[in-house]
């Protein structure tokens, strides 16, 4: 039987109350509401853990909140565990994550044994996770993999955008990813040929019940931001661009000032353009407040430039603030995925994005937005001028953005093959997912025949082994064998 004595450690698992499923109808259908349930039935009371390393800020943080009950209206067993650690686990993360998406950093062995190994030890010394299925999500949990503290069929969930990922920490982790059953993947370009467990591809979704999401008419999105407006003296009546996300380096707010700017002197006159860019800072990220102060530097003194920060009621003036915009900008430098993108794209307003990892899944050029690269200024300050002037062309664009959100990236297509994973690796069904990227691997073929593997190591064996390796790496370069 399961053990549930992770019951006990009320901080480290959260049981979100269940929804009721057939509210997702008017989004969705009955169809597709219908094979959600069928997938569901033979998973009833099953265990579903996921694991990440925080409850508050950022997208994953954000679909576990929707994620767990959801699956529980379907009468799955979800839950949720975060990892606890210091700020130097927090800092050591920060540098896998930005590793991952391509930025080098330095990073000692001694960091990586005791701000990361040390405190993933610590934790399951704490807390066993217990599950049929359990969900890893990205780097920060990934170790515990190793240390036998977690049950069931476990499968990592990657966020990032790896696709330029550093040698150096890509040849750390894979170890660790290549013990789990199968890994998923936001886009076939970011999973590497050196992994070799399964991999599968699927796309992050947004909540349409959450009230971030709810639709409001203009008067009911600007009483919700009088105050917010009132405090900052902004006038609503200009048309607006909007940003929204983490203060974080690759999420290029500044590029989205540089634009603004070059903007504001291109703009109709009589039009008077602001820029409101919303942040917050998530806390496993502990780099916030210094991005903070460079973007708020780079906006100056420029009175059009608006910029708020931890904001009060945040999901519902977020969803507010995209709904009455004329346009939002999101050019990151990376991007797994970019939930603002679905976010502001399900309030009807047209998106100018980077063409940087999952964007472009999303905004599609000339359609429904428009694309450029993350330092374009000119083409990214033409796009918002487009929304700004031409509001015919903002409806239709907003709607297709709307409509292509609704098909594609709503929270139940997201679990639909969530669900379709579970019946995999659980072995009720056994056909592999359609949205399998890699074929049958050797990992899997020596398993059919051998039975599963066991990882034989300490974690002090795991250290030595580690440091072996370290020595004889070639560090330059990002690893794309
Ligand atoms: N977010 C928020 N308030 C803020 C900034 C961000 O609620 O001030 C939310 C945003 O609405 C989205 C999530 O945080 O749901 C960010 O997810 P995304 O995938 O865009 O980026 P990540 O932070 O995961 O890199």
């Amino acid at each position: 039987m399961f053990d549930d004595r992770s019951r006990k450690y009320s901080n480290q698992y959260v049981p979100l109350n269940p929804v009721n499923i057939d509210l997702y109808e008017p989004f969705i259908g009955r169809e597709a509401l219908d094979q959600i349930k069928f997938l569901a039935k033979p998973l009833h009371k099953k265990v579903w853990a996921n694991v990440n390393s925080t409850f508050v800020g950022g997208g994953v943080a954000e679909m576990l909140q929707s994620v767990i009950p959801f699956v529980r209206g379907l009468g799955i067993d979800g839950r949720w565990f975060v990892v606890e650690g210091s700020d130097d686990f927090f800092t050591v993360t920060k540098k896998f994550h930005n590793l991952l998406q391509g930025i080098d950093q330095p990073i000692t062995l001694e960091e990586i044994f005791h701000a990361y190994l040390d405190t993933i030890d610590e934790n399951t010394k704490n807390v066993k996770v217990v599950g049929h299925m359990v969900t890893v999500h990205d780097p920060q949990p990934a170790a515990i993999i190793m240390n036998g503290n977690v049950y069931g069929h476990i499968l990592w969930r990657c966020h990032i955008d790896t696709s330029n990922a550093s040698r150096r920490i890509w040849r750390f982790l894979l170890p660790y990813i290549n013990q789990f059953e199968g890994a998923i993947f936001t886009a076939p370009e970011f999973a590497k040929n050196n992994l070799q467990i399964p991999t599968y591809e699927v796309c992050p979704s947004i909540d349409p019940l959450r009230k971030k999401n709810k639709h409001r008419s203009r008067e009911e999105a600007l009483k919700v931001l009088e105050d917010v407006f009132n405090e900052h003296n902004i006038d609503p009546d200009r048309p607006i661009v909007a940003a929204v996300s983490r203060y974080d380096i690759h999420k290029n707010q500044l590029g989205i000032i540089k634009s603004f700017k070059l903007m504001k002197q291109k703009a109709a006159r009589g039009k008077h353009p602001i820029l409101i860019i919303m942040g917050n800072s998530a806390t496993d990220d502990p780099e916030g407040s210094k991005i903070y102060e460079e973007i708020k530097a780079a906006a100056g003194d420029d009175k059009d430039i608006y910029l708020l920060l931890n904001v009060k009621n945040n999901d519902e003036v977020v969803g507010s603030l995209m709904s009455i915009a004329a346009c939002f900008a999101h050019v990151s430098t990376k991007e797994g995925f970019g939930l603002v993108v679905t976010e502001a794209m399900w309030h009807g307003t047209p998106v100018i994005g980077s063409k940087v990892g999952g964007i472009p899944k999303q905004v599609m050029h000339g359609s429904n937005g428009f694309l450029a690269a993350p330092y374009e200024f000119d083409q990214i300050a033409r796009g918002m001028q487009t929304f700004i002037e031409d509001k015919n062309l903002r409806d239709e664009f907003g709607k297709s953005a709307r409509e292509h959100v609704r098909q594609n990236f709503l929270l139940p297509h997201m679990v639909t093959k969530e669900l379709i994973l579970m019946r995999y690796h659980l072995e009720i069904d056994n056909k592999i997912p359609g949205f399998r990227m890699n074929k049958l691997t050797y990992k899997e073929i020596s398993q059919a025949l051998y039975g599963r593997t066991v990882w034989p190591f300490s974690t002090d064996d795991l250290k030595k082994r580690i440091e072996a390796i370290w020595e004889g790496l070639d560090l330059e370069g990002t690893d794309q064998e």
